[in-house]
């Protein structure tokens, strides 16, 4: 989904930039703390470390490769993080960072590349750490790692939980923004998505593409004879009876009121003539019962197709809304394409 990958993009680049300002500050503060005490190769990684923070921070509102700007700046920043901890002379303290590889990994590249960089990394400070200390009083050691070692793992198993529930969350929340309440059909948000994604694919391989609009006849009507939730349920016995009779790569869509869409990828306009045509007559031999009686309903729909209507959605919408208007007014209950006599205003190009 285009709108989840730019979300994600988005809160990527703000956790990394954030990153960023750390690593240039920590880098340049530890190394001077570092050629005090005489550590040079340290100092300069450290030095050089500061110098590729900042110029990351300075191309990362331009990049399009986010992912490849993450690995340059993760790799040597955990690698430094394990040549520090392995130094004779740091401090044991460095191992604070390693308790960071967690979230930065689950944060910046997601749950599953994240899961395995911060066992890797999570890993290989352990094992350092313990080769570092293993001279000294074991027992102590043994304390020490296994406290190391377990808060590590708490924190990552934490990092690991949330970024799940959150992905979770946000899955959910995109789904209700993109589908109808009343008939839990896509919705038009959802229209627009996914014709940008056929589109593209269109302009790949020379495949047909070709929309449906579609208006119920005489709603009005409907609503002032039964009642606004009969109204209602009508529009949902609506969706259930077309629904059956579409693909599955068919979009079918509310768009709002009583007016709906089907966008049918690899159709010619002679296609979704027919499609457009079955539907009409399976909705009026499927009447919906209600303990008032029975409601039939027909539906007036307009033909559009990718090229020669135009190659917007747009477009499309425009010339199937105004072949649907020339249905309602040639009698209703019928379908209209470029190919009818109904249809008498010249298509778009
Ligand atoms: P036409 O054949 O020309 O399309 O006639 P129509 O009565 O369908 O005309 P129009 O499209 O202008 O009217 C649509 C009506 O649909 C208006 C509104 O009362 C009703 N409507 C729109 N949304 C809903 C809804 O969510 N529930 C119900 N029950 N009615 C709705
Ligand atoms: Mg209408
Ligand atoms: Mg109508």
């Amino acid at each position: 989904m285009p709108g989840h990958h730019t979300q994600n993009e988005q809160h990527r680049r703000l956790v990394l930039k954030a990153l960023l300002w750390i690593t240039l500050g920590g880098g340049l503060f530890f190394s001077v703390i570092n050629l005090l005490h005489d550590n040079w190769l340290l100092a300069l990684l450290e030095i050089g470390y500061a110098g590729v923070s900042l110029y990351l921070l300075l191309i990362l509102d331009r990049t399009r490769n986010l992912q490849l700007l993450t690995a340059i700046y993760l790799l040597p920043f955990f690698s430094i993080m394990m040549v520090a901890l392995a130094q004779p002379h740091t401090s044991f303290a460095v191992f604070g960072w390693i308790q960071t590889i967690p979230i930065i990994c689950y944060m910046l590249l997601g749950l599953r590349l994240g899961m395995y960089v911060s066992l890797l990394f999570v890993g290989i400070g352990l094992f350092v750490f313990s080769r570092r200390f293993s001279s000294e009083q074991l027992l102590q050691n043994v304390e020490i790692i296994a406290n190391l070692g377990l808060a590590s793992l708490a924190v990552m198993v934490f990092a690991h939980i949330y970024e799940r529930s959150r992905i979770g969350n946000e899955k959910r929340l995109t789904e209700r923004a993109t589908t109808d309440a009343l008939t839990g059909l896509p919705n038009r948000v959802k229209l627009v998505e996914v014709f940008e994604r056929e589109r593209a694919h269109v302009l790949r391989n020379g495949t047909p593409l070709s929309l449906i609009f579609i208006d119920i006849d005489h709603f009005k009507q409907i609503n002032d004879q039964f009642g606004h939730d009969a109204g209602d349920r009508a529009l949902d016995h609506f969706a259930r009876v077309l629904a059956q009779r579409l693909r599955i790569n068919d979009l079918f869509c509310r768009l709002g009121g009583e007016e709906f869409a089907v966008l049918l990828p690899g159709s010619t306009v002679g296609q979704a003539r027919e499609i457009a045509e079955s539907l009409r007559l399976r909705l009026a031999t499927a009447p919906l019962e209600l303990a008032s009686g029975s409601l039939s309903m027909t539906l007036s729909a307009g033909v559009a197709s990718f090229g020669t209507d135009g190659h917007s959605l747009d477009e499309l919408m425009l010339a199937a809304d105004r072949r649907t208007y020339a249905a309602k007014r040639a009698g209703r209950n019928r379908v209209i394409s470029a190919e009818d006599a109904g249809d008498t205003q010249p298509a778009l190009s």
